[in-house]
């Protein structure tokens, strides 16, 4: 038996709890089976947080989450907190978050469950089987370059600016993230920039090809533009494994090649922070999409996003490959069996709630545990 895994869980606001304790569930499921242990504790972040400590982000709830090993959040916000003060939003908890644990690479798997193909607005026969990993870095680039902001320039005119920017380590580190990856995976990388019009981008050519050539070349590197890789995900998505990218052009990249799965309610993601003695120092998992107010609190949510995030969590914090594949597989079968939340339902399927998901993904992983035994 393994050592125990000290996880804290922020389920936030709108939906999030309700997708969260679906989790929970599951995540009680392989802790009672035997499979895992996990040391679990609870906080708030968002607005919840707010209501509660008067900060979207408490220091003794950072606290927490610096100790955890992983953390999985559900969502953040709502038009509740809407006047509060910009600072003060739930939305400012969760990047203050980010931001302390240093969690510069950002994890989007772009998966396509066979039973959700129709969902995806391109033919069936460019997606089917798609499994994209785009690495985004997080912390850098022109979110965050200096100089920036709007000044006055005189004759009524005024100049709004931003600053990309990358250093040769911001690059190294966030590369590393996409090369092991990619070991583990297709063993392909695609390295996305502008170096046809932008000097970060050449810098980031070089530093990508020079790391590649010193650590990395039993992984099959490719380059291009980043503006093209936008049109290729949309002829081809197959071609890809792993993507490489900043921070900029991730925030877009990823986004397309996520809506290529269909819904929203699908898609889990992870931010890491530095990897030590071979172990994530700081992760955070979590559902791509937000607090979804408009549904929140009837039970309708669909909670797979969420689910996945912590089957990354498995794979990605723990090591656990293997409990991550039976918890793709049960997702799989539950959809197959057309149970569906809400807002992937059509046609012929039974309508099921965010706990009866939960419950239907046990079921399965109960199954999956009898085939294990009997093996
Ligand atoms: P949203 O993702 O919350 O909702 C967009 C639409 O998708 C809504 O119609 C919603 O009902 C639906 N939806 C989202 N998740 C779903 C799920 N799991 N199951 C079923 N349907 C789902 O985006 P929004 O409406 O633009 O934002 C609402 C709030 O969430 C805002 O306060 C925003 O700032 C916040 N937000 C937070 C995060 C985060 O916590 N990481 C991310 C995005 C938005």
């Amino acid at each position: 038996m393994t050592n125990t895994h000290n996880v804290l869980l922020l389920p936030g606001d709108g939906i999030g709890p309700e997708v969260v304790s679906a989790t929970r569930a599951v995540m009680d499921w392989f802790q009672d089976n035997g499979h895992i242990r996990f040391d679990i504790t609870e906080d708030h972040v968002g607005g919840c947080a707010y209501d509660a400590y008067g900060t979207p982000l408490a220091d003794e709830t950072l606290e927490k989450a610096r100790a955890a090993e992983a953390i999985l959040l559900g969502a953040v916000g709502g038009p509740k907190w809407a006047d509060v003060d910009y600072a003060l939003r739930p939305e400012a908890g969760l990047l203050k978050l980010r931001k302390e644990l240093d969690l510069f690479a950002n994890l989007r798997p772009a998966l396509v469950f066979d039973a959700l193909i129709g969902a995806s607005s391109l033919k069936p026969e460019i997606i089917r089987g798609l499994d994209i990993m785009i690495v985004r870095e997080l912390s850098s680039g022109v979110y965050f370059g200096e100089p920036r902001g709007i000044e006055d320039i005189g004759n009524g005119e005024r100049k709004g600016i931003n600053t990309q920017s990358y250093t040769t380590s911001e690059i190294k580190r966030i590369a590393e993230v996409a090369f092991e990856l990619a070991r583990k995976r297709g063993n392909h990388v695609m390295s996305c920039e502008k170096s046809n019009v932008m000097e970060s981008g050449i810098l980031w050519r070089e530093e990508v090809t020079k790391l590649h050539g010193e650590n990395y070349t039993d992984v099959k590197l490719d380059h291009m533009y980043a503006d093209n890789c936008a049109m290729q995900l949309l002829r081809n998505p197959k071609q890809f494994d792993v993507i490489l990218t900043d921070n900029l052009f991730g925030d877009i990249l990823s986004d397309e090649a996520a809506m290529l799965t269909g819904s929203l309610g699908m898609l889990p993601s992870a931010s890491l922070g530095a990897v030590e003695n071979n172990k994530i120092t700081n992760a955070l998992y979590e559902p791509v999409h937000g607090s979804a107010p408009d549904i929140a609190g009837q039970g309708i949510a669909n909670p797979l996003a969420t689910i996945l995030s912590f089957g990354m969590m498995l794979q990605y914090s723990f090591d656990r490959g293997d409990l991550a594949e039976a918890l793709n597989t049960a997702v799989n079968s539950v959809l197959s069996q057309n149970l569906r939340t809400a807002d992937i339902a059509s046609g012929e399927c039974k309508k099921i709630s965010t706990a009866e998901m939960g419950e239907a993904v046990i079921a399965e992983l109960e199954k999956s545990e009898k085939i294990l035994k009997i093996a």
